[in-house]
């Protein structure tokens, strides 16, 4: 080729390189121009490696944006920048319980028989870790066995000796100001990161996005725990307070209501009414239908009960086939039309259970205290046990109202 061809050749080439074809024809020789060719050379192939890392990192970000499986960005990572960064192996280590723990959570190498294989846990303390901790920037070991005579306690280096692995480069995992792993790339080879032309920011930006994504599947993950935890919680929750057959609120739970209503009629100078409900001759329908057919009977009657009542009325399961409701704060009338509300829903018609329609009925006895200073559990609850055994004497599927003790009596008396 004449001189004159050649350096066009080369104006060319230069021409398509900022065009960003990075392997134009080039002529090389041994002369001016020739060397020209080759320095020009030196930097297609340079712009081409520079341009391939460009394309692998923007892919890897991508992939972290799509929400992409951390291995799989791994394993993307390892195959793009094996020619970038001279790795044999890529260690992902994640800190665990609150940093006091770092553990492999991923791991390949272009060989086979690891020493430090997932799962593994690498002690915190080790010389080499710690200043990484403390500086938050990559450390490059180029010769691990002369680290190692200076560090002798280091497991960590031991065990990647034991492996055969001579040089490596870890890089903190950071979000904000905390750390949450490190990425090694290691070689069997001595010096390879040193002296390999190596970009020392293109480590960097692998481990910042590698960090992004970290950080956000572990947000993610703790959302998920809590979302468990909380539901968990509601579930014991649940199973505290709750009868596990009905789903009422069991006699506890119940119990513990009353208490508190009764401790708020105290304060609020106000009564509180009751009212003890009991399934009528429900042993005959056990022994007519069978126990199980009993427990659905007793189900779709808590069913109703819970349908019928108001949004301040809360209702128990008392005992085997006896509910108790509170209906706080109530007057004689107000607490005879809320027992006749549910004395209806639960006569209004029969219960289906498989095939057969059975007739239920319910009787109700109601307590009602309006005097909040001498307001009693017990004493109301053994006047609505009357009120209802009365309610059963009388013919059953009734409501029937204690009277009202001495004290209120008396009170109303001299009003009158
Ligand atoms: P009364 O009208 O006088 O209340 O008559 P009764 O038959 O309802 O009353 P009794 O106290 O004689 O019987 C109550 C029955 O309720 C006996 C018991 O086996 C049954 N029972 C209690 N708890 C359950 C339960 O969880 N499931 C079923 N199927 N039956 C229950
Ligand atoms: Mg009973
Ligand atoms: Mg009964």
């Amino acid at each position: 080729m004449k001189k004159n061809d050649r350096i066009l050749a080369l104006q060319k080439a230069a021409e398509a390189m900022v065009r960003g074809d990075f392997s134009p024809d080039i002529p090389i020789g041994d002369d001016e121009i020739g060397h020209l060719g080759k320095s020009l050379k030196a930097l297609s192939d340079y712009l081409q490696r520079q341009s391939e890392r460009t394309q692998s990192l923007y892919q890897i970000m991508r992939e972290c944006n799509l929400n992409l499986h951390l291995i799989d960005v791994l394993n993307h990572i390892f195959e793009s920048f094996k020619e970038h960064l001279s790795y044999d192996r890529i260690t992902l280590a994640l800190l665990e319980s609150e940093g006091s723990k770092l553990k492999i959570h991923w791991s390949r190498a272009c060989y086979q028989h690891l020493v430090l294989n997932i799962g593994q846990s690498i002690p915190m303390s080790d010389k080499a870790l710690q200043t990484i901790l403390n500086s938050q920037e990559m450390l490059i070991i180029d010769d691990l066995e002369s680290h190692l005579e200076e560090h002798s306690s280091s497991r960590l280096v031991q065990a990647i000796l034991q492996e055969g692995i001579h040089s490596c480069l870890i890089c903190p995992l950071h979000a904000a100001e905390k750390v949450l792993g490190f990425i090694f790339f290691s070689n069997r080879k001595k010096n390879v990161f040193k002296d390999s032309n190596l970009h020392q920011d293109l480590p960097l930006q692998i481990a910042s996005q590698l960090s992004a994504l970290i950080e956000k599947a572990q947000l993610y993950q703790g959302i998920k725990q809590n979302k468990q935890l909380i539901a968990q919680k509601k579930y014991l929750e649940q199973r505290v307070t709750h009868d596990v057959l009905t789903g009422l609120l069991n006699r506890m739970a119940i119990f513990d209501i009353l208490h508190k209503q009764i401790q708020r009629a105290k304060r609020g100078g106000y009564g509180i009414a009751i009212i003890m409900i009991d399934i009528d001759h429900f042993k005959n329908i056990n022994d007519t239908y069978g126990h199980l057919a009993g427990d659905t009977v007793l189900c779709e009657i808590a069913n109703r009960l819970t349908q019928s009542a108001r949004v301040h009325e809360y209702i128990g399961r008392y005992g085997g086939e006896e509910f108790l409701a509170i209906i706080s704060p109530y007057d004689q009338d107000g607490a005879l039309k809320a027992a006749e509300r549910l004395r209806n829903a639960v006569a209004c018609r029969p219960i289906q259970v498989d095939h057969s329609f059975i007739p239920v009925t319910i009787s109700l006895g109601i307590a009602i205290d309006s005097l909040p200073d001498t307001l009693d559990t017990n004493l109301l609850l053994r006047r609505a046990d009357e009120a209802l055994y009365s309610a059963k004497h009388k013919g059953r599927n009734r409501v029937e109202i204690s009277p009202q003790n001495t004290a209120e009596r008396s009170r109303i008396g001299n009003h009158d």
